[in-house]
């Protein structure tokens, strides 16, 4: 089913889903299992699957030069969904990048999550990769999110990228599209106003809801809505949620995703006295984000669980 459509069956009710990421290569499908079973209890309509594209990587020759290469640490993101429709009869989000495929490789993709009966992608435009100071498509591939959307959109319609292809019984996928929105602002904006015409761009190509970026403090949230409401946009915006819980985290998270962390959120992270007493510390935060969220009714409380399913089971228990 569609992700949007699960937002109309529940009405005022609040849906819960996780987000989870393939293994290292070489690890298991049991890791995501690990992960999932626990959760399944709170009945998630939907979960996420992240795309992680290749990275450039520096190896050292027995010459003792530096070669350049490339590695995808985490593949398998298809393989994944179908594993999760099939074991527990849920539907699976893959998310797809520009980065690393042509127009031609999105269009293959596509076919092949058709085929496995996806209903729903998260659009994006993924990340620079190491060492490459910004974004860069592939020869023939999507700039911006934007682009891929409108693939996906007229692949709903039935068009392809060619004339040859066999198009006469119309369209063969039916996406619900799902695409990234930044409370915060996404860092590479000049400024939320032109952030928001972007995301209003994404909408008006075809995306049919809005997943945020994580945030500790809800009313950057709350504030966010209102700016895209006033911008025009009308569909869902499913809150991101993910439970700080490490010392590392106070800085890692602002410098990898761009945002800030509350003070208060700070302090009692700092003063806890051990790493159980930080883990409690981050599950009540999330606790007390989630039913402010859920009161406010939000359409959905979306977790991204790092492979973590203890802590946010313990937080999923307290909300629902
Ligand atoms: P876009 O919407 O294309 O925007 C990127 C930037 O370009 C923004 O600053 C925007 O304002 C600007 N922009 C947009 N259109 C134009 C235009 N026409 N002209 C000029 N500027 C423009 N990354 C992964 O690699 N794998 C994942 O699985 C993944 N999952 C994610 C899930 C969520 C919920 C979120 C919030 C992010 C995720 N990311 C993932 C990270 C994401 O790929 C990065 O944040 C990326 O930098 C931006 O992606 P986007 O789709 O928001 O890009």
């Amino acid at each position: 089913m569609r992700v949007t459509d699960y937002f109309d069956q529940a009405k005022d009710k609040t849906l819960i889903s996780f987000e989870v990421l393939p293994p290292l290569k070489g690890g298991s499908m049991q890791a995501i299992f690990d992960t999932l079973d626990p959760l399944m209890e709170f009945k998630p309509p939907f979960i996420d699957v992240t795309y992680h594209r290749e990275e450039y990587i520096y190896k050292k020759r027995a010459s003792g030069y530096y070669e350049k290469s490339s590695i995808r640490k985490r593949p398998g993101t298809v393989g994944i969904c179908a594993a999760i429709m099939h074991r527990y009869g849920v539907d699976a989000v893959p998310h797809l990048l520009c980065g690393g495929f042509t127009r031609q490789d999105t269009e293959n993709a596509l076919i092949d999550l058709g085929f496995l009966d996806v209903q729903n992608v998260l659009a994006l435009r993924g990340d620079a990769r190491k060492f490459e100071g910004k974004f860069i498509p592939e020869k023939e591939g999507h700039h911006y999110a934007t682009d891929l959307v409108k693939q996906i959109a007229a692949m709903n319609k039935g068009e392809y990228m060619d004339d040859l292809t066999d198009n006469s019984e119309g369209s063969h996928t039916n996406f619900c599209i799902g695409v990234a929105g930044y409370p915060e602002k996404h860092f590479e904006a000049p400024n939320m106003d032109i952030d928001l015409r972007y995301l209003k761009e994404k909408i008006d190509a075809g995306a049919n809801y809005i997943v945020t970026q994580m945030f500790f403090d809800n009313q950057k949230y709350f504030d966010y809505v209102d700016a895209v409401r006033a911008a025009g946009i009308d569909v869902p915006i499913v809150p991101g949620l993910k439970p700080l819980t490490k010392l590392y985290q106070l800085n890692s998270i602002p410098r990898l995703f761009y945002i800030d962390l509350p003070d208060d959120l700070v302090k009692a992270i700092s003063a806890a006295k051990n790493g159980e007493a930080r883990r409690q510390v981050g599950i009540e935060w999330s606790i007390a984000q989630s039913k402010e969220l859920k009161e406010r009714g939000v359409p959905c409380l979306h977790y991204y669980t790092m492979g973590d399913s203890s802590t946010i089971q313990a937080i999923a228990k307290a909300v629902f």
